[in-house]
């Protein structure tokens, strides 16, 4: 056992809290010039509709440290908001996403493209330019971009999150509320919010249950949800779908969008090309031999 002085005297740490401790502060020291270096890239998740569709994919960030390794995003992301690099990351995810999805629509694959947003991010009295910048840069309509928002920042900063939102919206750019589900009860705040997703956690994805039994309630709350969301004129997507009967069940409760690793994991630019071809040609076979009946 390792003892550590903390500001509250002594605390005792066990060998693994020993070593999460010291992966936290290598990523704190390794973080800054990640960007710089190289070691950045971006991965891409499809979101698909009830005929397998591809609609969207996702921009997920991945960062490889030549020591440390794949150093997931839920470690890394909350470091680099602590020391102020989400700007800069963010930026770059921005229009490292946009350049990408330009590109795939030289090629013909039409597809909107989904891009984390942080609250530092949002609070950017220039934010909104920023966007509309990375977007023109591209040449990409706004109409294929979409930004993922978390609950948690839009029940904090409601007012700012709408204004900046609303100047958005109103170029075509889609906003959506991820994670929902997860945080505080945002109802109130949605309403208030220029939303054009929400993306149901998948959470209540995993309590769903094959038989149709629903003691937990999951199956109810994913319909309740996805009817408060289209009666607001949103579009739904179910996070976490991993297998086939999962897909139909949340067709059948109202989601209208599906991602998740039954489809495809986050892969890279090439890779997800490849997959995407693959999948329009297996998709009536793919839609007829698994999705089963809810
Ligand atoms: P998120 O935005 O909710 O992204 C979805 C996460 O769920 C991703 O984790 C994805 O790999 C994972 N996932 C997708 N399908 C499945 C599934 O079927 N089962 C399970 N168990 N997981 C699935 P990832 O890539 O590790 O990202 C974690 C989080 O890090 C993201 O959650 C997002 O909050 C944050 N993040 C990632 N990239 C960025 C970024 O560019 N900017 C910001 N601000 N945050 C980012
Ligand atoms: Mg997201
Ligand atoms: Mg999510
Ligand atoms: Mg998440």
């Amino acid at each position: 056992h390792v003892k550590l002085r903390g500001k509250n005297g002594v605390q005792l740490f066990t060998p693994e809290m020993g070593a999460e401790a010291r992966a936290r502060q290598e990523t704190r020291r390794c973080l800054p010039g990640a960007l710089e270096r190289g070691e950045l890239r971006l991965h891409y998740q499809p979101q698909c509709g009830p005929r397998g569709e591809v609609v969207a994919a996702e921009a997920l960030l991945r960062w490889t440290h030549p020591l440390l390794g794949e150093v997931p995003p839920d470690r890394f992301v909350p470091v680099a908001e602590d020391l102020g690099l989400i700007l800069p990351l963010g930026e770059w995810v921005l229009r490292e996403a946009c350049r990408q999805a330009a590109e795939w629509r030289a090629r013909g694959l039409t597809l909107r493209v989904a891009v984390n947003v942080s609250p530092a991010q949002l609070g950017q009295a220039d934010f909104p330019d920023r966007v509309l910048l990375a977007l023109r840069g591209a040449g990409l309509p706004p109409e294929a971009l979409e930004l993922e928002i978390t609950e948690r920042l839009a029940v904090r900063n409601v007012a700012v999150a709408a204004r900046q939102l609303a100047r958005l919206g109103d170029r075509g750019v889609r906003v959506a509320v991820d994670d929902f589900g997860t945080g505080q009860s945002a109802l109130a705040s949605l309403s208030r919010l220029p939303l054009t997703s929400l993306k149901v956690d998948r959470g209540f994805v995993r309590d769903l249950d094959e038989a149709g039994h629903d003691p937990a309630g999951a199956a109810r709350v994913v319909q309740a949800v996805a009817g408060l969301a289209h009666s607001l004129g949103l579009t739904v997507v179910a996070e976490g779908v991993e297998e086939a009967w999962q897909f139909g069940r949340v067709h059948a409760l109202g989601c209208d969008l599906v991602q998740g690793y039954l489809l495809a994991r986050p892969l890279p630019p090439a890779e997800f090309e490849r997959w995407w071809r693959a999948h329009e040609r297996r998709r009536p076979a793919w839609l007829g031999e698994e999705r089963r009946p809810v």
